[in-house]
């Protein structure tokens, strides 16, 4: 039984993950300040034994008393509108969050996995995107608190391993969605599957000819172990995602169909810097961890809707 905390597991991916951990056995510390994540999602594993809870921001240092054996960072807002409403707390939340996560794993000797994303390749030149792409992001814009944010953690943590023989491994998140994802976080899954189950219209931004690729939850959430159960010279950063790629304007048909909905498609203005393609190359995953999504779009998606519509029925009830 390994004792492992999780930065950021009470937001979406984060219980996804502690619950997988805790069905494997091992003792779980969640550390979180609350702010995208919720009380709701952890009341389930409250009164588990092995489970303990931690309200803190990781912008401030942090230690626990016992043993620590892995951590993962995933604590940091993922929603565009929620990254970008308090941004500098975004870019503290990356940076400082990581330095203080990466003395946290020196002192214990812990490995760490650090979450990051496919925002590090910006609007991207290089389409699908592999990990030897450096980026193309803009470091002023209204997404670059989270995209160098989470560069400068990429950064910190192969510093550390460097400069301190910090056991570090990086992976790169492509879009994920699935059931626990906060209903107005405003990102596009959620977005389009409540228009749709609610028959309102459907926001689309810009023409709607962007591409996004989505992977669901749990398979993200096997490549995570895999990654960190890895050999401790496998540091990445590798990428997660599933390389299906949709328009979203495509996508928004989709979540129309299987809703059965009787929404329509609005253009709304696209907002600044919205990257205009999205799809991970996955070679490095399949080669070094064995890894490719299982689930596919249309199975991950009704599992979602199904998600949504409970919690719609039981809004309605309450
Ligand atoms: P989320 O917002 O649902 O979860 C993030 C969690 O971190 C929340 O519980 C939040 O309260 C917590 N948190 C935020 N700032 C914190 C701080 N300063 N101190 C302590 N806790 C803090 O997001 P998610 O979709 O579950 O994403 C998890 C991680 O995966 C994030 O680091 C995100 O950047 C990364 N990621 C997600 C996606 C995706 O599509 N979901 C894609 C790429 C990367
Ligand atoms: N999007 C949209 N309508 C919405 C929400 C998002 O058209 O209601 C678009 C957004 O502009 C982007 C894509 O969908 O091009 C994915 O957005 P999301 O916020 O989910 O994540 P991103 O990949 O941009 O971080």
């Amino acid at each position: 039984m390994k004792r492992i905390l999780v930065a950021g597991g009470a937001g979406f991916i984060g219980v996804h993950l502690v619950k997988k951990l805790l069905e494997e056995g091992h003792k779980v510390i969640c550390v979180d300040n609350l702010m995208t994540g919720s009380k709701d999602n952890i009341y389930a594993f409250l009164t588990n034994p092995n489970y303990s809870f931690i309200e803190h921001d990781v912008i401030n240092p942090i230690d626990v008393t016992g043993r620590v054996d892995e951590i993962y960072n995933l604590a940091c807002p993922a929603s565009p509108p929620l990254y970008q409403k308090d941004p500098i707390h975004t870019m503290k939340t990356s940076v400082l969050g990581a330095i203080n996560l990466l003395e946290l794993a020196k002192k214990h000797d812990a490995k760490i996995l650090q979450a990051s994303t496919s925002e590090v390749y910006g609007d991207p030149l290089q389409h699908p995107q592999p990990e030897g792409y450096f980026g193309n992001v803009n470091p002023v814009g209204t997404r670059s608190c989270y995209d160098e944010g989470k560069r400068c953690a990429e950064t910190l943590f192969i510093d550390y391993h460097r400069a301190h023989q910090v056991k570090v491994k990086i992976v790169r998140i492509f879009n994920t969605y699935g059931p626990y994802m906060d209903v107005n976080d405003g990102r596009v899954v959620s977005n389009f599957i409540n228009q749709a189950i609610r028959n309102e219209d459907i926001t689309i931004y810009g023409s709607g000819n962007q591409t996004r690729s989505f992977c669901y939850v749990e398979d993200l959430v096997r490549g995570f172990i895999l990654m960190m159960n890895s050999s401790d010279t496998v540091i990445g950063p590798i990428n997660l995602g599933n390389p299906v790629e949709y328009s979203i304007d495509d996508f928004a048909k989709k979540i129309i169909r299987m809703t059965g909905s009787r929404s329509e498609r609005i253009y709304q203005p696209l907002p600044s810097d919205d990257p205009q393609l999205r799809k991970p190359n996955i070679d490095l995953a399949k080669a070094i961890l064995n890894w490719e999504p299982e689930i596919s779009v249309d199975e991950g998606i009704s599992k979602t809707i199904e998600y949504f519509k409970a919690l719609k029925d039981y809004q309605i009830r309450a």
